[in-house]
């Protein structure tokens, strides 16, 4: 086959592509309500891929709010960045650390119904196109949560977008969800004993 005709059936196949996708595009509609998305697995990328959507909504000016189930005391580069954003952002930081640090069950389930109690106000507020509820999963792991109440708050949604982190998503929330993801370790810097790096991990 000589170079022009490759380049003309090349030309024909991406019409057709273009085509078929403009005729889907057509039939695609809104939500009716603030889509649910979920960042669960094992791998690195479940809260910072939604630290990039708050970005992308920051960035139309559009209202977020985050709210920390876990992660209590650390300082972290996003919650230095973000709450740069005042008249736009709302960032409540519920967790009193890692559970493995408090060791104490009362105290991270009473820190957890704060944080959904925070959350569902926040839902209900109908004041922010999204919120996040960051590290939510392991809450629910350790049955600090029930997903029934996590549910109930969800319920409560109008056009706010909600986006639940953490591994090991319970299956109800999948099922409820409109959107989820997987992150899959391939290799993480940890497992060749390299610590957790300022601006990278935290
Ligand atoms: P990130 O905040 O970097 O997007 P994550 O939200 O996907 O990570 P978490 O389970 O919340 O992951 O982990 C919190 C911390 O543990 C982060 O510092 C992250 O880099 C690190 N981490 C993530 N995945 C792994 C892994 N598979 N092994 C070891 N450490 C990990
Ligand atoms: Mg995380």
């Amino acid at each position: 086959m000589t170079e022009a005709a490759q380049n003309a059936g090349h030309k024909a196949e991406m019409e057709k592509l273009q085509a078929a996708q403009r005729e889907k595009r057509r039939t695609l509609t809104d939500p009716e309500r603030g889509l649910v998305l979920v960042h669960t697995g094992d791998g690195k990328g479940k809260s910072t891929s939604a630290f990039g959507v708050i970005a992308r909504a920051l960035g139309w000016g559009q209202r977020v709010a985050v709210v920390q189930f876990i992660k209590g005391k650390w300082k972290t580069g996003e919650k230095q960045f973000f709450t740069r954003f005042p008249d736009l952002l709302e960032w409540h930081v519920m967790g009193d650390g890692f559970t493995w640090d408090t060791q104490d069950r009362d105290r991270d389930i009473a820190a957890a119904r704060a944080a959904l109690a925070k959350a569902r106000t926040l839902i209900e507020s109908g004041d922010f196109a999204l919120i996040v509820l960051d590290e939510i999963n392991i809450a629910l792991r350790y049955d600090y949560l029930s997903v029934t109440d996590v549910l109930a708050a969800l319920e409560a949604r109008a056009d706010t977008a909600v986006i639940l982190t953490g591994r090991d998503a319970k299956p109800e929330l999948m099922d409820a969800a409109d959107g989820v993801t997987e992150m899959r370790e391939v290799k993480h810097p940890f497992h060749a004993g390299i610590r957790a790096q300022q601006g990278i991990d935290f």
